[in-house]
């Protein structure tokens, strides 16, 4: 359960609330995000205890059920989160009115390729460089990333290039490694229920792009959103990347309705990812557009200098002349729908 507190509220009023509920059994726990104040209450018999709790003095509002999220709703948040990512004069805003694109290979493979990618990247336009060195891959014996090896290349990448940086971490260890050397933390598919990795991540210093599980609903993406918000980390981008259905034509089914619900549920700006939705080289460019034209704040595309010789995710991976014709594209769509690329 939560209790949402009156703005303003004095921290007398504050802590007599939660001794009272600590002297009925309840464990409490303060949160202050975005300048609100809320409880998280949880023990035996919560629920009865809501109409009472309701009444009490300093309480505006009490949330509960399995899914219940606060901060990351837009009743907390009415104007739309703006992320600001990286600093000095490479950065980019995600939630305003530009659309960032992300863009790079499924896996770090070697200096050279990455380097080459990236300048193609840079200049067709792409503002984040996105490349893995921890893989969580389905098979153990598929290729698993460069591991740490890969710091030194994504740190030349940076100098090189001045991209900003997203890799994906799997532990709150991993995220130790990379989380001063990039510029995004992503939490990939499998690990959006990776509770303690979120809980971690609520303590870093760096925007986090949270992937919706392949099998989880909206509002269990916006429960583990939540959980970053409520651990101190108010930079989330949430990532809707398909989810599993009987379809298996395409690899995942891009669940492009999430778009426009997450903007309606939420202030977070929302990405999509086209490349693992699909599957497919050759849906990423229509799926892409209508991201765009659905609202979408940015867009991940998987890059690879030869797709054919990709370590991991070939199939879904277009090549640095399809990137630079699917910027145009976006371009168009972007504009018509009142945005710009940045
Ligand atoms: C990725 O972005 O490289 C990735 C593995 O994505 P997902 O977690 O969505 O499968
Ligand atoms: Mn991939």
């Amino acid at each position: 359960m939560i209790l949402v507190l009156e703005s303003g509220l004095n921290e007398f009023s504050q802590n007599d609330i939660c001794l009272k509920l600590q002297k009925m059994g309840f464990f409490t726990r303060l949160v202050a995000q975005y300048g609100q104040l809320i409880v998280s209450v949880d023990g035996p018999g919560e629920d009865s205890l809501e109409r009472e709790v309701a009444k009490w003095n300093g309480v505006v509002e009490v949330i509960s059920g399995r899914n219940s999220f606060y901060l990351a709703s837009r009743r907390c948040n009415r104007r739309n989160s703006l992320i600001k990512v990286g600093e000095g004069a490479a950065t980019a805003t995600f939630g305003d009115d530009s659309i960032v694109v992300i863009a790079g290979p499924c896996a770090l493979e070697t200096q050279e390729s990455a380097l080459q990618m990236a300048m193609g990247i840079s200049a067709a336009g792409g503002k984040v460089f996105r490349a893995m060195i921890f893989k969580p891959r389905s098979s153990p014996y598929s290729f698993q990333g460069l591991g740490r090896a890969g710091i030194p290349i994504l740190r030349e990448i940076k100098r090189q290039t001045g991209l900003l940086l997203l890799t994906e971490v799997r532990d709150p260890l991993e995220a130790e490694l990379v989380q001063d050397e990039v510029d995004i933390v992503q939490v990939g598919t499998r690990n959006m229920s990776n509770y303690q990795l979120l809980k971690h991540l609520g303590q870093i210093k760096k925007p986090v792009l949270l992937k919706r599980g392949m099998g989880s609903s909206i509002e269990e993406l916006l429960c583990a959103a939540e959980y970053i918000l409520a651990h101190g980390n108010s930079d989330v981008i949430l990532c809707e990347r398909g989810i599993r259905t009987f379809e298996h034509y395409t690899r995942f089914s891009l669940d492009i309705g999430a778009v426009p619900a997450l903007k309606e549920l939420t202030h977070l700006p929302v990405v999509v990812d086209p490349s693992h939705a699909s599957g497919c080289k050759t849906l990423v460019e229509p799926l892409t557009l209508a991201s765009i034209a659905a609202g979408a704040d940015g867009v991940m595309v998987e890059v690879h200098e030869s797709p054919e010789k990709a370590f991991s995710d070939g199939t879904q991976s277009v090549s640095p002349a399809q990137f630079t014709r699917l910027i145009e594209s976006i371009t168009k769509v972007a504009g018509a729908v009142g945005r710009k690329i940045v």
